[in-house]
């Protein structure tokens, strides 16, 4: 048997048939907008992007690292056909940072030089909803009429309410309604609602940005209804591969001062000096009074006024890892520990409580296990640049 020499650009590994097999470590060199890019080249969510490098040919994966830890990181698969080139289409979700190339069997290269992303344009439909527009097209001889509309174009996850699917069944008598949601980048059907059928009423679906428990993917998607007449004939809101109608973009945040801000200088940083400790958060000024809402919903762990602190409000995220603290609130949030925020909700205004100057939000991010519970804060700039982005 013929034995290889492990090479330092390759790692090994058992083939099903027993014998060694190279794993070549794919490599990035450079990577640019190619197609439905943003002005001046600029990549944004529903780009495609060369990525240009070598040992290209079994990755499967391209995933967005975005800025920080992976709570913000986006993956696509991708097909390429070349060892040297391959193409990837940007994620709605998608921040910017560097990328990495993985194969089918993990191996991932290097991060690439951060590449800036835009966030997506605004679902192509009108936006005159939740009026009911009739379903364009010559429709089926037999099939029921049908009108729908949605209430919003973003939406978010865990958010209440949810984004609104209005819908009218007329005509022909309908025998069964469908409503199906489907993922946009794949066409798969990621929730199916079979609502009790009533001829020539305005009937409605909603939905959370929740698949179960679990969030669902930042993305785009659109609900498509479906109605069979008596006979069989069925009619539909939508085809499988277009997707523009009752479609909407799902986000993960909503960025929480909801007035005029900035980031401020060197000392907002996460890690800038402080005496005797750094700065575990990021300093977000606006005016005194400005709202603030939850950028992600969940159960409200820590109410309470503290010295350095003044009042602040800890919410353990539902369904992800990471706690957000907002601090220095100009009063006390009407929520308490224990209770159920949602995406967006108000929870208090900008204040300079404790040891503050100047009217500011002070945020922190906290990793798993969380908040003064043995996790570690996290610069929250890059999530909150991205938030604020698209909110
Ligand atoms: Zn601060």
């Amino acid at each position: 048997m013929l034995a290889l020499a492990p090479s330092a650009a390759g790692q090994s590994a058992k083939s099903p048939g027993g014998g060694a097999v190279y794993l070549t470590k794919p490599k990035v060199t450079s990577v640019s907008c190619f197609r439905g890019c943003a002005s001046g080249g600029r990549a944004r969510a529903g780009s495609t992007l060369k990525v240009l490098g070598s040992g290209l040919l079994a990755v499967n994966r391209v995933v967005f690292r975005g800025g920080a830890g992976a709570s913000d990181d986006a993956d696509v698969a991708v097909r390429s056909g070349s060892d040297a080139r391959v193409h990837a289409r940007v994620p709605v979700g998608a921040v910017s940072g560097p990328i990495t190339a993985v194969t089918a069997d993990g191996v991932g290269s290097k991060p690439s030089a951060p590449i800036p992303i835009l966030p997506a344009p605004p679902p192509p439909r009108p936006t005159r909803n939740p009026k009911l527009t009739p379903v364009p097209g010559a429709g089926v001889a037999g099939a029921p009429l049908l009108e729908t509309g949605t209430n919003t174009t973003k939406a978010y996850v865990d958010a209440r309410p949810g984004v609104t699917f209005w819908f009218r069944v007329s005509g022909t008598a309908p025998s069964s309604v469908t409503v199906d949601l489907l993922n946009a980048a794949d066409g798969t059907t990621v929730k199916t609602w079979s609502p009790q059928v009533v001829p020539g009423a305005v009937q409605s679906v909603s939905w959370s940005g929740r698949i179960g428990r679990a969030a669902a993917p930042p993305g785009r998607y659109s609900f498509r209804l479906t109605a069979a007449g008596a006979d069989g004939a069925q009619a539909r809101s939508a085809q499988t591969a277009g997707f523009d109608r009752d479609s909407f973009d799902l986000y993960d945040h909503v960025f929480p001062v909801r007035g005029r801000h900035d980031f401020g200088g060197a000392g907002s940083r996460f890690g800038a000096g402080r005496a005797g400790h750094s700065h575990q958060g990021h300093d977000v000024f606006a005016g005194c009074g400005t709202r603030l809402v939850a950028a992600r919903g969940g159960r409200v762990q820590y109410r309470g006024y503290h010295g350095a602190a003044g009042n602040y409000i800890v919410i353990d995220g539902a369904g992800t890892d990471v706690d957000y603290a907002y601090m220095h609130l100009a009063a006390p949030s009407p929520f308490a520990a224990g209770g159920r925020v949602y995406t967006g909700q108000l929870i208090g205004a900008v204040g300079e409580t404790g040891n503050a100057r100047g009217c500011h939000l002070h945020f922190e991010t906290w990793a798993a296990p969380g908040w003064y519970e043995g996790g570690k804060p996290f610069d929250p700039l890059p999530s909150l640049i991205a938030w604020d982005s698209w909110s």
